[in-house]
């Protein structure tokens, strides 16, 4: 594959885009298969190799594998032969990896000989190669230097610092490049160009120099260090062709003087002065010879290696590249800078991402360590988000996290970093604040997010949850994120819209709730479940028609547990599916037992409740049917008692299985009716047969006039659309009779029963009422 013609403009493209591909690896192997892939792509090689030393460490182009290894590596010891045995007659090129010890490029081509701008081109890939491979080796380095402080940092992490290593280099060559093609103050820039091939060769003197625009016989000294001032007036504005510099412009090539004194056309200044050692390389603009590189030493036994040309050469390049194409340079970086941002943030909010808070909170507590002071990590999980997207449809979601990332990022201060970290999960990290402005800034951000939202023609209201952090001392950034998520999650327990600071007594309760989990784990085996059956009476007759069975946990330590302490717990354990299946069996047994001992008749319905995990669950029905199987039941026995929010989380699910359940001849009950969402749809939507009306609306009852206006309410809607209306939670027996008024269908509470894990009727039903 030829070159196109404008080949220096070509480099330049191939060059940004190649610059670009190596930024992703973090790998130095994958940096190197890339590298000759490329290599081989651009020139049209039948082959490239890398060789280390008298190895060969890698082949790219199945016909390298027939040359043998020894001819590679003396074609890189510059024996360049044009035959090499497998391969044939062929073009050589072989060009250094600069900065890494005795590593070269071999690139072989059938055909056509290199050309001066494919030599260019190879020579900035592998400069680049280089490049990667010394920041790689660093990284590597910095990784081992982690691991032995046991800080395992995430793999995204490195990448990010290679990336923000590889942006500082690309600043360097874009300042160099803005400056010239701005015709700013450029002396700095040229400082920079100056420094950098001194650092690079370690020699004391070095000079830049440029053609004069005005005048093209001469060239301008732009920039020097370790040049006496009185030298430096003297070669300020000299012939092109004087000096080692000179003569590099005027051969277009790079110019080595061991011995300055004995160098044709030399200055006699940097004789006087006991100059010993030169060497400069030409800096190209547009094809053209525009400049100069020199270095040059004091040193009696300063020899430049082959190495070290190329290094010359190869930053003369750079600076060339710089001057060839203004945009160029602009692009790459962009383009880092474009892989930079995509690395650190989140492309939905534009907030910072995990690795880089992570990054941050590093940093932070870095120098908190140093100055004493503090800061604090906040950790925002918005509540019942999952609702807005199931019911409004994703796009709507992502819209609302849009809103409410600005909404959060306007509750801080400027330095604050906001980050999200997962679907509705964000990260504050605050430097500087006290307890109290901490708390402030928290009650801000809540106050934000609970501000009504409109989003495409729907008003949502969210409420956040909010646990915080504190830094009092050095721990790891890790620990201080999962320890602010720990209070996030007791502020949740507490209900939606809560703040809580993290403290020890978070990590006992978290402790206690790890103990709980591990024996509820065995309870099961341990057949320390029991059921307590609870009565529901009819209220015309006074009959007892039914019960409700409730779970209880019998713990060897800690006596009777009931539900309302571990059905949170066996549903994030994954454990509830289990003992649903276990309550459903159990249930079912009774149930039969009963009936066989004549307790009571075939209309009697015993009540399960379900939870939602137990919904989600493909072999539901499947479990039921096989609990009623094994009892000799049928479904008429049953009735299961679901909440609204099962009945709204994802109708589609819902409405199958309800049918499937229904045709089994169960009955369905909606539980804590009128707690859970003002959306009654769904009532007609599924075929439903009861409404149990929540202990809080009937509590009010005969204190509370509101509460009688919604019990009313409610048994006029569950009459009108065929449904029974059971009311929970009777204490009294004003309530009682209010609720006879009202016309409610059946009752259940303490007054007429307690949960027993007896019969209904011996638990104190009253009956005949
Ligand atoms: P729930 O379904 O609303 O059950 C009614 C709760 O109210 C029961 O609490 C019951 O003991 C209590 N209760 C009944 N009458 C009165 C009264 O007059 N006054 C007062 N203050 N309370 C009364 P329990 O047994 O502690 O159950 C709590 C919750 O645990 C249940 O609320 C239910 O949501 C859940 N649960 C119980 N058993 C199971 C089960 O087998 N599976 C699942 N998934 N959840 C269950
Ligand atoms: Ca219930
Ligand atoms: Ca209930």
């Amino acid at each position: 594959m030829a070159p196109p013609a404008g080949a220096a403009h070509w480099s330049t493209e191939q060059l940004a885009s190649f610059l670009t591909a190596m930024a992703l690896h973090d790998d130095a192997e994958r940096a190197v298969e890339c590298a000759l892939a490329a290599v081989a792509q651009a020139v049209g090689a039948a082959f490239v190799a890398m060789v280390t030393g008298e190895e060969v460490t890698a082949v790219h182009g199945a016909e390298g594998a027939a040359v043998p290894a020894e001819s590679v590596v003396a074609a890189a010891a510059g024996g360049l032969p044009s035959l090499l045995p497998g391969l044939g007659s062929c073009e050589l090129l072989v060009v250094p990896v600069v900065g890494v010890e005795g590593t070269a490029l071999v690139a072989a081509r059938r055909g056509g000989a290199f050309e001066a701008e494919e030599l260019v081109l190879v020579r900035g890939m592998a400069g680049i190669l280089g490049l990667t491979l010394r920041m790689l080796r660093s990284v590597e380095a910095d990784r081992r230097l982690r691991a032995r402080g046991e800080a395992q940092a995430a793999e995204n992490e490195h990448l990010v610092v290679i990336l923000q290593e590889r942006q500082q280099l690309l600043e360097r060559l874009f300042e160099i490049q803005r400056s010239i093609s701005h015709r700013a103050p450029i002396e700095s820039v040229f400082d920079a160009i100056t420094k950098g091939a001194g650092l690079l060769l370690g020699d004391g003197v070095v000079a830049l120099r440029l053609i004069d625009t005005d005048d093209p016989g001469y060239l301008r000294l732009v920039a020097c260090v370790g040049v006496k001032p009185e030298i430096v007036e003297a070669i300020r504005r000299t012939p092109v062709g004087q000096g080692v510099g000179g003569r590099a412009v005027a051969q277009g090539e790079l110019v080595i003087a061991d011995l300055y004194e004995a160098t044709s056309r030399r200055f006699h200044h940097f004789i006087q002065d006991g100059l010993h050692t030169a060497m400069a390389a030409p800096v190209h603009a547009d094809g053209k010879v525009v400049g100069s590189l020199l270095v040059a030493s004091y040193r009696a036994d300063r020899r430049y290696s082959d190495a070290e040309q190329y290094v010359l050469l190869s930053f003369a390049e750079h600076v060339s590249l710089a001057l060839n194409d203004a945009n160029a340079i602009g692009a790459i970086r962009q383009s880092y800078a474009v892989v930079l941002h995509q690395a650190t943030h989140d492309p939905l909010t534009e907030l910072a991402n995990r690795a880089l808070v992570l990054d941050r909170i590093r940093a932070a507590l870095a120098e908190a360590e140093a100055t004493g002071e503090d800061l604090s990590v906040l950790f925002v999980d918005l509540d019942g988000f999952k609702r807005i997207n199931d019911s409004l449809g994703h796009s709507v979601g992502d819209e609302v996290l849009i809103r409410i990332a600005e909404r959060l990022q306007g509750a801080v201060r400027a330095d604050d970093v906001v980050a999200r970290i997962g679907g509705d999960e964000f990260v504050v990290l605050c430097e500087g604040l006290s307890d109290a402005g901490t708390n402030a800034i928290a009650a801000r951000m809540s106050r934000a997010v609970s501000e009504p939202l409109p989003v495409y023609g729907h008003s949502v209201v969210l409420t956040a949850s909010i646990g915080i952090a504190r830094a009092r001392t050095a721990v790891q950034a890790e620990d201080l994120l999962r320890d602010a998520d720990v209070a996030m999650y007791r502020a949740k327990g507490l209900g939606p819209g809560r703040i809580e600071s993290f403290d020890e007594s978070i990590r006992v309760d978290m402790l206690d709730r790890l103990v709980l989990e591990q024996s509820l784990h065995r309870a099961l085996g341990r057949d320390e479940l029991r059921l307590h059956y609870q009565p529901v009476v009819e209220l015309s007759t006074g009959r007892c028609v039914g019960a409700e069975a409730l779970i209880r946990w019998e713990h060897p330590q800690r006596g009777l547990v009931m539900p309302d302490a571990f059905i949170q717990v066996a549903e994030d354990a994954g454990l509830i599916v289990p003992f649903g299946a276990w309550v459903l069996d159990e249930a079912c047994r009774q149930r039969a037992a009963w009936e066989r001992d004549r307790r009571c008749d075939d209309s009697f319905r015993l009540s399960v409740n379900l939870s939602a995990r137990q919904f989600a669950d493909a072999d539901l029905v499947g479990t039921i049917e096989g609990a009623l199987e094994r009892a000799g039941l049928t479904g008429s026995a049953l009735c299961l008692e679901i909440t609204e929010s099962v009945l709204m989380d994802d109708a589609r699910l819902t409405v199958g299985t309800l049918a499937d359940l229904r045709a089994l001849g169960l009955r369905l009950s909606v539980d804590d009716f009128g707690t859970g969402y003002s959306s009654l749809s769904y009532l007609k939507r599924f075929a439903l047969d009861e409404v149990k009306i929540d202990q809080s609306f009937v509590e009010g009852l005969g204190r509370d006039p509101d509460d009688e206006v919604l019990v009313r309410a409610i048994v006029s809607l569950a009459d009108a659309l065929h449904l029974e209306a059971v009311a929970e939670g009777v204490e009294t027996e004003q309530q009682l009779e209010i609720l006879r008024s009202l016309g409610c269908d059946r009752v259940q509470g303490f007054l007429l029963g307690h949960p027993a894990p007896v019969h209904p009727f011996a638990a104190g039903a009253r009956s005949g009422r």
